[in-house]
C-alpha cells in the first residue's frame, strides 16, 4: 500500500494526517508548533508513522501547507491552506453533502471561504490582524478564568439568562474586561458564554463578507468547542456541520491533494 502525507503547519499547532491511496484517512496526529516548527513537524510524523506501523519509504508523496508550509523542505509540493482547507473539508463532510461555506478559526486568525459546486473556492475573507474572533482569543480568556480551552464548551452550557456583553475585541483588553466582569460577581460560565458570543458576531460578519450560503462546515481546533459552535449557529441563524476531526482537515486536505499529484506525475 502507498501512503500520503499531508502536514499543516499552523501558527499553533502542527497537524499530520496520513491517507492511503483510496483516499481514507489511516491516521493522524497533532502536536504544538512551538518555535521549531521543523523539528516538531518530523518528530510528530515519526511517531506517528511509528503508531501507524507505516514504514518511511511507503510514503510516497507529502504535502505541507499551513502558515509554516514553507519550512518543511522535504515536502514534494506545498499548497495554501485556503485550497487545502476546501479541498478536506468536501471529504470530511462527505454524509453531511454539498459544503457551500468553510468557516475555520485556528489559532490566530479566522477565515470564511466560499465554494461553488464542484469545490472550487471563488472567495475567501481573513482576519489575521488582531487575535479577536481567532482560538488565542480563547486561549487567554481561558488562562485568565483559569480553565482549560477544552473546558470551555461545559461552561458555555452552564451560563443562565441573556448572554453577557464582551465589548472588547483585543485579547489584552478582553483580559481587563474580564477581570472587570470577575470583579462584579458574574459567574466563570457568564463570562465564557458572553465571549463566545462576541466572537461569534465577528465571525458573522467576516461570514457575511463572503455570502452566506447554505451547506455551512466548520472547522479549526476551536470547532472543537460546542459552546462556539452553538453561539455561532445562534448569531449565524443557520445549522452548521462539523466533522469528526476538525482540526486536522486542512492537512486531511493535503493529503488528499498529495495522492491526485503523484497520480497524475504517474499516469
Ligand atoms: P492553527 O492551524 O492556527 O495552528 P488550530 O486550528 O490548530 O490553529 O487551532 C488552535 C486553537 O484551537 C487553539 O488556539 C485553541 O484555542 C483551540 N483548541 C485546541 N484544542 C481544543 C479543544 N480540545 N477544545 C477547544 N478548543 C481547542
Amino acid at each position: 500500500m502507498k501512503y500520503f502525507v499531508g502536514i499543516d503547519i499552523g501558527s499553533t499547532a502542527i497537524k499530520i494526517s496520513v491517507a492511503d491511496e483510496n483516499k481514507n484517512l489511516v491516521g493522524q496526529k497533532i502536536s504544538a508548533s512551538g518555535s521549531m516548527f521543523y523539528k516538531y513537524a518530523q518528530e510528530t510524523l515519526d511517531l506517528l508513522l511509528k503508531e501507524l506501523n507505516i514504514q518511511a519509504s511507503d510514503v510516497v508523496y507529502t504535502v505541507s501547507t499551513g502558515y509554516g508550509r514553507k519550512l518543511y523542505k522535504e515536502a514534494d509540493e506545498n499548497i495554501s491552506e485556503i485550497t487545502a482547507n476546501a479541498i478536506g473539508a468536501r471529504a470530511a463532510a462527505k454524509e453531511f453533502g454539498e459544503i457551500k461555506t468553510i468557516i475555520n478559526i485556528g489559532g490566530q486568525d479566522s477565515k470564511a471561504i466560499s465554494l461553488d459546486i464542484e469545490g472550487n473556492v471563488t472567495n475567501f475573507a481573513m482576519n489575521d490582524r488582531c487575535a479577536a474572533g481567532t482560538g488565542k482569543f480563547l486561549d487567554v480568556v481561558a488562562l485568565k478564568l483559569e480553565i482549560g480551552v477544552d473546558e470551555l464548551s461545559d461552561y458555555h452550557f452552564k451560563a443562565e439568562g441573556t448572554p453577557l456583553s464582551v465589548s472588547s475585541t483585543c485579547a489584552v483588553f478582553a483580559e481587563s474586561e474580564i477581570i472587570g466582569l470577575l470583579g462584579n460577581n458574574h459567574s466563570v460560565a457568564d463570562i465564557v458564554c458572553g465571549v463566545h458570543y462576541s466572537i461569534a458576531k465577528r465571525i458573522v460578519k467576516l461570514v457575511k463578507r463572503v455570502g452566506v450560503k447554505e451547506g455551512i462546515y466548520f472547522d479549526g481546533g476551536p470547532a472543537l468547542n460546542g459552546g462556539l459552535v452553538s453561539a455561532i449557529e445562534n448569531e449565524l441563524g443557520h445549522k452548521i456541520f462539523i466533522p469528526e476531526f476538525p482540526q486536522i482537515t486542512t492537512s486531511y486536505g493535503a493529503a488528499l491533494m498529495g495522492v491526485d499529484s503523484y497520480n497524475y506525475e504517474n499516469r
